[in-house]
């Protein structure tokens, strides 16, 4: 079995280390020998001691000579050769001129991958740039150059927001989570709108990687617009027909030509108005995208009452067939949007109705949560399968699509809770379980968050 050192931050293996020549062993016994010849030598010509003292000074001689020149060449290593004696010095100079020669390889190698690493970053679509601990910058690519107008060398050490005035950026910047990627019109022109992404690395290093998403903005403003002038446009036609087919109901009632239609009839009228609520929701889900970033919805809401009219008319959906429970803090406020947030909470709890069965209980909160403020729907109904539970927000997404229709469900309901959290900033948590219940919880942050006066929770039946 064979063991090799790792080093763990390059996770190549460690060199072994080169054994110590015995080379130190020989010059010591060259010298010694030396001093002997000297000594007989000079004890030869009656001077025994200044033989051994010429010898050691002939050393000294040369070893200040050898010095001498390792000094030249190690401030001047192109320009003096190392000799190559034999002995501890010619084993000295061969290392350090071999050191040098690998070293030397090894920086052309690193140049070459920089230059190599740099012209790839220049080629990226994308900008990036490096910013050091304080958000200055260090370095940034010919992208980042045009989509934010950096300069070299003029822009490096400039703290970025400098550079990027946009105040959600200097959020983003200062968050020091970095989550997801915020949108900012370019520095540059107004109309082109950039994506920013900060990726923190290394050694409290960050990578801004800039995008310019204007086509993207531009195609999905595109799709919404669609969406809502088709909706708009349906919506006149489809109020006729509805209009016509009411008329035409009660002529179907009595002895008459049209009394054959009957169903037909009621079968159009219903399919009209199934029309009517897709398209409806269509409208609300378009209305909620176009704002989601625009407006601010800052209105006092008084949520209580609020909840209190939504469970009204929701207890009137489900004709006394289940047991409603409402637990309202009655003091709690939120500052938001009327509209958006009645459709948070119509949506839900008229759902927890569709989708329990009669005789079953549908518990609605409305309390503090830490600093948050937490709407929450609890029933016993049918529950959702684990699989169903991360795409039920998204458009026409159906877990029971049965239950749904027969209920006079678009299958719009929850994206359109989804989109009226986002532009408040909350959060949906979906806890279901088949046959036994879900809970749909939202969780509104703090800053949205108003007590007029502490008061305890009231239970209501
Ligand atoms: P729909 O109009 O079909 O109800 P939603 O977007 O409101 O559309 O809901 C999407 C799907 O999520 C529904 O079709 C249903 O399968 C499931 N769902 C929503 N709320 C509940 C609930 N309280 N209990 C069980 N399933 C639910």
């Amino acid at each position: 079995m064979s063991f090799s050192p790792f080093d763990p931050a390059s996770n190549k293996p460690k060199p072994e280390p080169l054994p110590l020549p015995n080379s130190w062993r020989s010059e010591a016994v060259r010298i010694v020998l030396s001093c002997i010849v000297g000594g007989i030598f000079g004890h030869w010509l009656g001077y025994g001691f200044l033989g051994i003292g010429v010898v050691l000074a002939l050393y000294l001689v040369v070893y200040v000579r050898r010095l001498s020149k390792l000094q030249a060449w190690v401030y001047q290593p192109k320009r003096y050769e190392l000799p190559e004696p034999s002995g501890i010095w010619g084993d000295i100079f061969y290392r350090l001129q071999d050191n040098q020669r690998r070293n030397r390889k090894k920086k052309k190698r690193l140049t070459a991958m920089l230059a190599e690493f740099r012209s790839s970053t220049e080629a990226l679509p994308d900008g990036a740039v490096v910013l050091s601990e304080r958000g200055e910058i260090m370095w940034f690519n010919l992208a980042a150059q045009t989509l934010l107008g950096l300069r070299s060398p003029q822009d490096i050490s400039l703290r970025i927001v400098n550079l990027i005035r946009y105040p959600e950026f200097a959020e983003y910047v200062a968050s020091d989570t970095y989550d997801g990627e915020i949108e900012a019109p370019s520095p540059l022109t107004r109309d082109r709108t950039l994506s920013l992404q900060i990726i923190p690395y290394g050694n409290n290093q960050r990578l801004l990687i800039v995008r310019d998403v204007s086509e993207i903005k531009r195609l999905e403003t595109a799709r919404r617009d669609f969406v809502s002038n088709a909706s708009h446009e349906l919506r006149t036609p489809l109020t006729v027909l509805r209009g016509y087919l009411d008329m035409l109901e009660p002529e179907a009632q009595g002895k008459n030509p049209l009394s054959e239609w009957r169903a037909p009839l009621m079968e159009m009228k219903n399919q009209t108005v199934r029309m009517e609520s897709l398209v409806n929701d269509m409208l609300k889900l378009a209305r909620l995208e176009a704002h989601a970033h625009g407006q601010t919805l800052q209105d006092l809401l008084d949520v209580p009452s609020l909840l209190r009219r939504v469970i009204d008319e929701v207890k009137a959906m489900s004709q006394g067939n289940h047991t409603f429970e409402a637990r309202i803090q009655p003091d709690l406020c939120l500052l938001g949007g009327e509209t958006e947030v009645l459709s948070i909470f119509t949506n839900l709890v008229s759902n927890a109705v569709r989708y329990t069965a009669p005789g079953g209980v549908i518990r609605v909160s409305w309390e503090r949560d830490g600093e948050q403020a937490r709407f929450a729907v609890a029933d016993t109904g049918i529950g959702i399968a684990a699989k169903d539970l991360p795409r039920l927000t998204e458009r026409f997404y159906r877990a029971d699509v049965g239950r749904s229709r027969a209920s006079g469900g678009t299958g719009l309901g929850l994206s359109i809770v989804k989109h009226a959290l986002e532009s408040h900033q909350a959060q949906l948590q979906i806890d279901s379980e088949l046959g036994v219940g879900s809970t749909f919880s939202c969780y509104f942050p703090g800053e949205r968050v108003r007590v007029l006066t502490e008061a305890a929770p009231v239970m209501q039946k």
